[in-house]
């Protein structure tokens, strides 16, 4: 075992994809942590996720078997020829689009493969590569975690309390280490805000998305249109994942983020769209889901405490690429940390962690709302033109897509060298 596995000892609170990205991280660099879940097992709400090619190669870099345990589990699009496509853009209005002749434009890059996955296969991939069970604790609360001296203390739902050269906040976006970090010096910025942005979300039988949708239920699709919009891909057996989503320029007012409506309310939201898309509708809850984000976060660390994954930059769905972030920050910081020799240098890796990651994850969550107006046809510069649409989209993502990590690996290595040196 390596030497430096000793010297620090890192608490994960969160067992979720950031969690597990960073554990991973970090025992593959042997510095020695604990993952602290709440839940009695892995949490995978959700069916399918999509991850572009920034993900992977992130998932190279921290660990070759995590992307190696991917490339096993993942769907890619049905059709050759679509596997550059992130999705075909079309029109939610009746026709989809044909009525002003439009049939149809492909978002993706020679640089994109479309892959996904579903959450627990991902989830259960990843815990897999952990080692042993020991380092990962269901059940286990984290109600409080304040810097004590030169340690992190975390104490639990259960009176239990433990104590860490540091502590790294996975818990999601409401997680309670965002007021550990953030509560001081910015109260105003812990809560998730309101993107202004609900969606419903649905799952298609095998069969069925090919009889509602005829050759549109290939492979992933953006139906946009006024305040609203669908996206739909295929999962692996045969079935279908769509997102209904509706912008209204209203408050949230309810105490939870999710709202039951009834199935007419539902229907409501999308009055006027393709019948089809009204079809594969009924295959939803009617079931509100509020997309909040974290649009501005002006630090991840305090000390040793540090946010990584969506409790530092919960993100709306728009572009696909929240647990992307995660990972690309699983990444940095499981480096640096791998990297200190002396515990003393904790608040300093973090630091550049900090400097390293929040740009570009903020400047995702910024994109991420953008491109939902885009969806909607809300957006200031583009409204209803949808070759301005369809240009915005491409540009956006290609910059989310062609990241360069190994620079980010040596900018972090360099920056935590010059601060190790004594001035
Ligand atoms: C509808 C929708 C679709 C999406 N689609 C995509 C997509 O296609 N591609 C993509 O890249 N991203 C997508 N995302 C975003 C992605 O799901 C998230 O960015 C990612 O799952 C965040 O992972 P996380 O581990 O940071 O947080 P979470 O998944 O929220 O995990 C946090 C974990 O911490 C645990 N926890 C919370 N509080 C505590 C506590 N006090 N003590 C101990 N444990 C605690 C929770 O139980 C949970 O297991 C989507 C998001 C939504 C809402």
């Amino acid at each position: 075992m390596n030497p430096r596995s000793e010297r620090l000892h890192v608490g994960i609170i969160g067992g979720g994809i950031a969690g597990l990205a960073l554990g991973i991280g970090l025992n593959y660099r042997h510095v020695s942590f604990t993952i602290y879940e709440a839940a009695p097992g892995l949490n995978a709400i959700g069916a399918g996720i999509s991850l572009g090619p920034n993900t992977t190669r992130a998932m190279e870099l921290i660990d070759p078997a995590l992307r190696e345990g991917y490339e096993k589990i993942a769907i890619k699009n049905r059709s050759p020829e679509k596997r550059h496509n992130f999705a075909d853009f079309l029109l939610a209005e009746p026709g989809l689009g044909a009525a002003r002749g439009f049939h149809g434009a492909a978002v993706g890059s020679k640089d994109f493969v479309r892959s996904g996955a579903h959450r627990k296969d991902l989830l259960e991939m990843m815990k897999s590569l952990l080692p042993g069970n020991d380092c990962i604790r269901f059940g286990f609360k984290a109600i409080s975690v304040c810097q004590v001296g030169k340690k992190v203390q975390v104490s639990f739902e259960d009176g239990q309390v433990a104590e860490f050269d540091a502590v790294v906040g996975c818990d999601g976006g409401k997680g309670i280490t965002r007021q550990a970090v953030l509560g001081h010096q910015f109260p105003d910025q812990v809560q998730l805000t309101y993107s202004g942005r609900y969606v419903y979300r649905g799952l298609v039988p095998p069969g069925k998305a090919q009889e509602i949708l005829g050759k549109y239920a290939d492979d992933s699709k953006i139906f946009i249109g006024q305040g609203r919009y669908f996206a739909a891909y295929p999962l692996s057996g045969g079935g279908f994942n769509f997102l209904g989503g509706r912008q209204k320029d209203e408050p949230w007012t309810h105490s939870h983020s999710t709202q039951e409506v009834s199935r007419e309310d539902m229907r409501n939201d999308f009055d006027g769209c393709d019948p089809r898309l009204l079809e594969l509708l009924e295959w939803a809850k009617p079931l509100r889901w509020g997309l909040f984000h974290h649009l501005s976060t002006p630090t991840y660390t305090h000390g040793r405490i540090v946010l990584l994954g969506d409790v530092a930059h919960a993100s709306t769905p728009h572009q696909g690429a929240g647990a992307g972030q995660c990972f690309e920050d699983a990444l940095i910081l499981s480096h640096l940390l791998g990297q200190i020799t002396d515990d003393q240098m904790i608040p300093a890796a973090m630091e550049v962690y900090d400097s390293i990651c929040r740009p570009r994850a903020q400047e995702i969550v910024r994109t991420s709302n953008d491109t939902g107006l885009l969806y909607t046809m809300t957006h200031p510069q583009c409204a209803d033109d949808v070759t301005k649409i369809v240009a915005s989209a491409r540009g956006r993502f290609q910059w989310i897509w062609t990241h360069d990590l190994q620079a980010d690996l040596a900018k972090a290595t360099e920056d935590l060298d010059r601060l190790r040196k004594p001035a």
